[in-house]
């Protein structure tokens, strides 16, 4: 047994490890992302010597700060086809998709009081929703089908003579589910409602246009694409429509009045990097990582029966796999792959583990939910990684279901849906 740096026990492997593989391994990417060397690099002059403020117009410090802030404004928007203007900077996503909700519900309250959103957005925007439900908004949940995706005949029989504002996530963070929103886009603009969308886990990873995709309004992070942490965008359209945004932080009128406090200029400038970075990279990248998780999906299925892949694979991110080991205890799995971080269909609310809220919505059972696992490949993963994790599932599971009672009955034959305490 050894600690791997943070106090977390992880079992010394019996067998030498593979060339290039070192515990434990990081396959969590829509978690956060690994601050990329070169945005780092890019990162420390201004946590050093340029220290200014960006918001000091009488001496060159706060030049020099304003100057990388510009820099990285139009490297943010030249990634999702945006003008720079067009750019807010955040303290991150969850703040960008409550300066969205929050400020257009508050802009247009007087010709409309509904807003339509789905099932599995993230908890930034739901819960933003929730809030604004309790201020008397009317908030439509649309439902998603077993693959993940809403139906466009739901979305447009949906909106009506009082809804201001859609907001549907790009791509899914647990399933890697892409919405179709270019589709999404089009039915809002021509019912002239406007289009918010938390493109987090989709920016830097697969092409994102907010003219081609008809988006309003998007929202982004840096720490998803391998910038720092705590900071994050918000796009705004300017033209056709130009869209208002009701402040929700008061205080100097930073960011065009629309968020108010000092910049944080080395955040900003790693998130501009890491812009620059992905586009360039990106269309080698997502091909690189969709060879990858082609390849764990097809270890994994060839190797193990009773095991599936939620949310569909055709509309899907490159680097997310999300599988179910059916007859097999989901904290067990984790525990038996403690040297590879992963994240699981369980979700820790208080003292409880909840089946996670997105594959139920699929229509997963308690038990499926709690037996699947979200890879999440990243631009700094490996084959040989790849290959040591599929390799370690296959042994856990076997190993696992060689205790389990209903995997046993299965193989036999027997049908469980006879069994009644198996219905669940
Ligand atoms: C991570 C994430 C967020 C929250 O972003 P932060 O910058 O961490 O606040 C919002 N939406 C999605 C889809 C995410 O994956």
């Amino acid at each position: 047994m050894s600690t791997n740096g943070t106090g977390v026990v992880i079992a010394e492997s019996s067998t030498p490890l593979p060339e290039g593989v070192r515990l434990p391994i990081y396959l969590d990417n829509h978690a956060t992302t690994p601050l990329d060397p070169r945005v780092l690099e890019a990162m420390m002059p201004y946590l050093t010597n340029i220290f200014g403020n960006a918001a000091s117009r009488n001496h060159s410090f706060g030049w020099e700060a304003e100057k990388a802030v510009e820099k990285a404004r139009e490297q943010v928007a030249k990634l999702i086809g945006a003008t720079a203007k067009e750019v807010i900077f955040t303290s991150g996503a969850t703040e960008s998709n409550n300066l969205a909700l929050k400020g257009i519900a508050e802009m247009y309250r007087e010709r409309g009081n509904h807003i339509i959103t789905q099932v599995t957005e993230h908890k930034a925007v739901l819960d933003t929703c929730k809030k604004l439900e309790k201020q008397g908004y009317r908030v439509t949940y649309l439902p998603v089908g077993a693959d993940g995706l809403i139906d466009l005949e739901d979305l447009k029989r949906a909106i009506d003579d009082k809804t201001i504002l859609v907001s549907i996530m790009y791509a899914n963070n647990e399933i890697g589910v892409i919405q179709p929103v270019r589709e999404i886009g089009a039915i809002c603009k021509e019912k002239g409602v406007l289009f918010h969308t938390d493109a987090v886990q989709a920016v830097g990873k697969i092409p994102v246009d907010v003219q081609k995709d008809n988006i309003d309004v998007l929202s982004l992070s840096g720490h998803k694409l391998y910038g720092p942490k705590g900071v994050g965008a918000l796009y705004v359209r300017r033209r056709n429509p130009r869209v208002q945004i009701s402040e929700q932080i008061n205080g100097g009128g930073h960011e065009r009045g629309m968020r108010s406090g000092t910049l944080n200029v080395p955040g900003i400038v790693g998130l501009g990097a890491a812009c620059e970075i992905a586009l360039n990279e990106m269309d080698a990248e997502a091909k690189r990582e969709k060879e990858l998780r082609d390849y764990l999906k097809h270890k994994l299925e060839s190797a193990l029966d009773y095991v599936h892949v939620n949310g569909n694979m055709e509309h899907h991110l490159p680097g997310n796999l999300n599988m179910s080991f059916v007859y097999v205890e989901g904290e067990s799995l984790l525990m038996g792959i403690n040297d590879v971080a992963v994240s699981s269909g369980s979700a820790c609310t208080s003292a409880t583990l909840e089946p996670s809220y997105v594959l139920k919505a699929l229509g997963l059972g308690d038990d499926v939910a709690h037996s699947s696992i979200r890879f999440g490949l990243g631009r700094f993963n490996t084959k040989a990684e790849v290959d040591y994790v599929a390799d370690k599932i296959i042994d856990v599971v076997k190993k696992l279901r060689e205790l389990s009672p209903l995997y046993e009955m299965v193989k036999e034959g027997i049908d469980l849906s006879k069994i009644e305490w198996a219905a669940h």
